[in-house]
């Protein structure tokens, strides 16, 4: 047997808290708990029909076997090109402001390698997202974590960044409507960081995979829909919460045609490409009818105001969301976010995600995702009112 060594960079990832809290739900149910697991960020409904009905034909289709093109089809980019039209009214060249991803994670994952070197700083909003910062990492570059706390409306606070970080920053994540926080940013927020971005030539990412997921007919905004945009960055996208295609590997990024391109160096590399007939049901999936769309939303919003109203109830103060699938709320006093989501778990069966496996801002904080249904919900309500 010869000795084998991870690599330095895979050695220094942060513990994974999320294999932690699998290990805590397996043994609950191992025990014969009837564990309802809202830590989850995957939608429980399935697919629209008309989306697994184009797949279908889509895969019957030889031409479809092949390796794709890299840059994505074209007809996939024009609907992309078209959905943003629709939705945000901006304008797009699908050949060149539009790359196809292999889901926005992937893409997120990988941006860092065309624009990072050795030593360069990545602004990353923390609590996040995990990819961005390890990403960060995998690239040689070094995070520099952008607290988002409730007093600044869980946006970060860019006057607090030194100058001496902002001038050897390259990149810079945002992520609203926000996981986990659930807050959504206003118009002047994205024209603070534009601005930014643009004095300290920094690339800005916005990751705006919950852009489809608000409540009360609020829709969250584009950072494409601002003035200045497409000079400083990009915006990713994904099909996965949207059309609860989690578990197809499809999403987009939108925007700065130079960025893409860099960003499509690395891919065309690495990666060939997403099966065209997922491409193909994806243009299905694009032209959704928006009474499809709104219904998915009534089922979050039921199943929001349950948990919510519910919770607020039996005494635990939380705020509703007006996007997102998230509820993101401070644990009772005397817990950790790690302690009450265990205490929680063994005393009810319910399981939520602890705030600070987002980071270290997200300390105080439990994150429970509404991807169960409302019966199972209020049932999750109902156990936890007992024991308090
Ligand atoms: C779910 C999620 C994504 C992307 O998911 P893909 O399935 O890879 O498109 C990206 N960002 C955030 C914040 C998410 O929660």
């Amino acid at each position: 047997m010869i000795k084998i060594e991870l690599a330095d960079r895979v050695k220094n990832l942060p513990p994974y808290l999320f294999a932690t809290i699998d290990k805590m739900k397996q043994e609950a149910i191992s025990r014969g708990v009837d564990v309802i697991d809202l830590s989850i960020g995957d939608p429980d409904i399935p697919t629209p029909k008309h989306i697994v009905e184009a797949m279908k034909k889509a895969v019957e289709k030889a031409e479809h076997h092949r390796y794709p093109s890299y840059e994505g089809m074209l007809s996939y980019r024009e609907a992309v090109a078209g959905w943003y039209k629709r939705r945000f009214s901006a304008t797009l060249d699908p050949k060149t402001e539009v790359l196809s991803l292999i889901g926005s994670k992937e893409g997120i994952g990988h941006i860092p390698f065309a624009f990072v070197n050795p030593g360069d700083v990545v602004l990353v909003p923390s609590p996040g997202y995990p990819v961005y910062p390890v990403a960060t990492l995998f690239a040689g570059g070094e995070s520099y974590l952008m607290p988002l706390i409730e007093d600044n409306a869980f946006l970060p606070d860019f006057k607090a960044i030194p100058e001496s970080v902002l001038k050897r920053a390259k990149l810079m994540f945002l992520n609203y409507p926000n996981n986990p926080t659930a807050a959504l940013a206003p118009k002047e927020f994205y024209m603070e960081a534009i601005e930014l971005a643009a004095k300290y030539d920094i690339i800005l990412c916005h990751d705006a995979a919950y852009s489809e997921v608000y409540y009360d007919g609020k829709k969250p905004l584009s950072f494409l829909e601002m003035e200045g945009a497409c000079e400083v960055g990009i915006e990713f996208h994904s099909l996965s919460k949207t059309y609860n295609m989690t578990g197809w590997r499809i999403g987009f990024a939108v925007g700065n045609k130079d960025v893409l391109a860099g960003l499509g160096k690395i891919k065309s590399n690495l990666d060939s490409g997403i099966f065209q007939a997922v491409q193909e049901a994806s243009i299905a999936a694009l032209s959704t009818e928006d009474s499809l769309l709104s219904g998915i939303r009534d089922t979050y919003q039921e199943r929001r105001d349950v948990l919510c109203n519910g919770l607020n109830e039996i005494g635990i103060s939380v705020k509703k969301p007006k996007a997102t699938f998230y509820v993101w709320t401070k644990v009772p006093t005397g817990y950790t976010s790690a302690t009450f989501v265990s205490h929680l778990l063994e005393k009810t069966g319910v399981l939520g995600t602890p705030g600070v496996g987002f980071g270290a801002p997200g300390e105080g904080y439990i994150r429970f995702a509404l991807t169960q249904n409302a019966e199972r919900i209020r049932e999750a309500v109902g156990r936890i009112k007992k024991v308090l």
